[in-house]
């Protein structure tokens, strides 16, 4: 889940240790969602059944689905096809076809503390455009991530991911921003897909004990989004292809520890 930008507290907390094992344990959870989904996902199959499958997986691990009933979102995932990018809300009669993406978010609460995580994947055999789609949108996130450093700012993560983008002619969206993310899943500080020298956290740096979800989006067409009259759905504004990847990352001395993998050295 995302937040649209937005006035909010600025102070960015810093995790101890032990805070960021209880994270480590959440980011696990959410990862063990997307494990099980990657399997399941095919031809056929409803996004209310992979929904219920997210819940179940969650409930089994000793965690609490972190969107649900969240301003009101009534389900475990962001089941988004096409062209929504997020917030899709599952139902029995979507039903997954051959050459579809579906973009899934997931979160989860841990003893008290959140991870969240989004992958897009494909149903099976997919196009060519929307396979580049997937891998640019993935490797946009870990350019960013590689810049997430005690000695980088927030906007040097804005411009590797923008940039790794629009060098491949696809677009980032806008108004859909990363963020601190704790006891909290939406905590300070934004952290944008793109580079803004005017907001206000761009100049920030990552500090270590820092914990923030990193979620770039990408249209194929089009920076620009639309909500769909459900109020929840947001689709590229000109229909073409969408696709998210997030991790939630914490920043030690040494760079970069991905939190929601299943295997510290994996990045999925
Ligand atoms: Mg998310
Ligand atoms: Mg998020």
């Amino acid at each position: 889940m995302a937040v649209a930008r937005r006035k909010q507290r600025r102070t960015v907390t810093l995790k101890s240790a032990r805070e960021l094992a209880l994270m480590r344990e959440a980011g696990r959870i959410v990862a063990r969602v997307h494990q099980v989904l990657r399997e399941a996902i095919r031809p056929g199959v409803s996004t209310a059944e992979l929904d219920a499958l997210a819940e179940s997986v969650i409930r089994d691990h000793g965690a609490i689905p972190s969107f649900k009933g969240y301003h009101g979102f009534p389900a475990t995932i962001c089941a988004s096809i096409n062209e929504e990018l997020v917030h899709g809300i599952p139902r029995p009669d979507r039903i997954l076809k051959e050459g579809d993406i579906i973009s899934i978010d997931v979160g989860a609460i841990y003893k008290g503390y959140h991870g969240d995580s989004a992958w897009t994947y494909p149903v099976g055999e997919i196009g060519e455009e929307a396979q580049r789609l997937l891998d640019v949108t993935r490797e946009a996130l870990f350019a960013g991530i590689a810049q997430v450093r005690p000695d980088r700012r927030l906007l040097d993560y804005s411009r590797a991911v923008q940039e790794y983008v629009e060098s491949r002619g696809f677009h980032v969206v806008r108004l859909y921003t990363g963020h601190g993310i704790g006891r909290s899943m939406h905590e300070p500080p934004e952290v944008l897909n793109y580079v803004n020298p005017a907001h206000p956290d761009s100049k920030r740096r990552f500090l270590v004990g820092m914990t923030v979800a990193l979620e770039p989006m990408v249209n194929v067409g089009t920076w620009e989004t639309r909500t769909l009259a459900d109020g929840w759905t947001v689709v590229s504004a000109d229909g073409s292809l969408s696709a998210h990847f997030e991790h939630t990352v914490a920043v030690t001395p040494e760079g970069p520890r991905i939190l929601t993998t299943l295997d510290e050295d994996e990045r999925e």
